[in-house]
């Protein structure tokens, strides 16, 4: 029970990467806010939470809309009476190159992936000074090495590692500390939607498992285990940190190699 009586907020919580994270932050004691512009899933996620007599609630929140953050966070005072854990985990994608980006669309991707993060803090910081909590953004490898028709996306995760760090600076006099994360490809429906946008989608596929050294994507349990360390006592002495979970993807020269192929023969 690493986050006992804990209360997490985890944006994104309906789907993917947030919804293991929520599972797994409540099963390990947490009293969650799932917050998704998906109420359905969300209500679902809170309610199985709930019936595994955990505390849970879902609450509508467009992170890009200064008026729900704020109404998320006094919905999490009103409700838990103090807030411990900020996952910003909510995300969207661009897959296109530069000159295709229409201008609202490049706006629209910057609001939920980082303007998001300035309003769930601006607004989460004073809470989250008297518990002496902790904050997780979710980024990406692409920030820290780029991707080829990603360069919208890639520069708005890796604003997010700048803007983790420099909020850690910030915010360590407070004891709270601030981390990101950065996975590379995790088995989502987010990911499965890029797939679809590729010319041949199971040949891209293919590719995106062997940009792993492991071979294969992780699973959303492997980076809700990420996000559980760092929200817990575990990582008392670490902040500003951009924490790699992405099976060896930036090593050396070469992809994975699946283990059943000729070349271990
Ligand atoms: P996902 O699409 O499965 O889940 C994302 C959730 O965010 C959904 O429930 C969606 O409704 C919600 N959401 C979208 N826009 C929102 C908004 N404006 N306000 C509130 N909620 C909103 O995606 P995922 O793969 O689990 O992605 C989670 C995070 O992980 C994202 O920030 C993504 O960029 C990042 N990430 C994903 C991968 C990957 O390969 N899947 C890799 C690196 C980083």
């Amino acid at each position: 029970m690493r986050l006992k009586d804990k209360v997490v907020i985890v944006t994104g919580g309906a789907s993917g990467i947030g919804e293991a994270s929520a599972r797994l932050f409540a099963q390990e004691g947490a009293k969650v806010v799932v917050a998704d512009i998906n109420m359905e899933k969300a209500e679902a996620i809170a309610e199985k939470i709930r019936e595994d007599n955990q505390d849970s609630i879902a609450v509508h929140c467009d992170v890009s809309n200064e008026s729900h953050v704020c109404s998320l966070i006094e919905n999490t005072i009103t409700t838990f009476k103090q807030l411990d854990i900020l996952f910003n985990n909510a995300g969207i994608i661009l897959p296109k190159r530069l000159e295709e980006i229409e201008t609202a669309e490049w706006n629209r991707l910057f609001d939920v992936n980082i303007k998001s993060i300035y309003l769930t803090i601006k607004y989460a910081i004073p809470h989250l000074k008297q518990t002496q909590g902790n904050i997780i953004n979710m980024a990406s490898m692409t920030g820290v090495i780029g991707q080829r028709s990603n360069a919208a996306y890639s520069a708005s995760k890796g604003a997010v590692i700048a803007l983790t760090k420099a909020a850690a600076i910030d915010y360590a006099p407070f004891n709270v500390r601030v981390n990101a994360i950065c996975p590379a490809g995790v088995k989502t429906p987010l990911l499965e939607s890029w797939f679809e946008t590729q010319h041949d989608p199971e040949k891209a596929r293919l590719e995106q498992d062997l940009s792993h050294m492991l071979g294969r994507t992780a699973s959303t349990e492997e980076i809700a285990r990420a996000a559980l360390f760092l929200a817990s006592e575990e990582a008392s002495f670490v902040t500003g940190v951009a924490l790699p979970v992405e099976g060896g993807a930036t090593l050396g020269y070469g992809a994975g190699i699946k283990p059943e192929w000729e070349y271990f023969n």
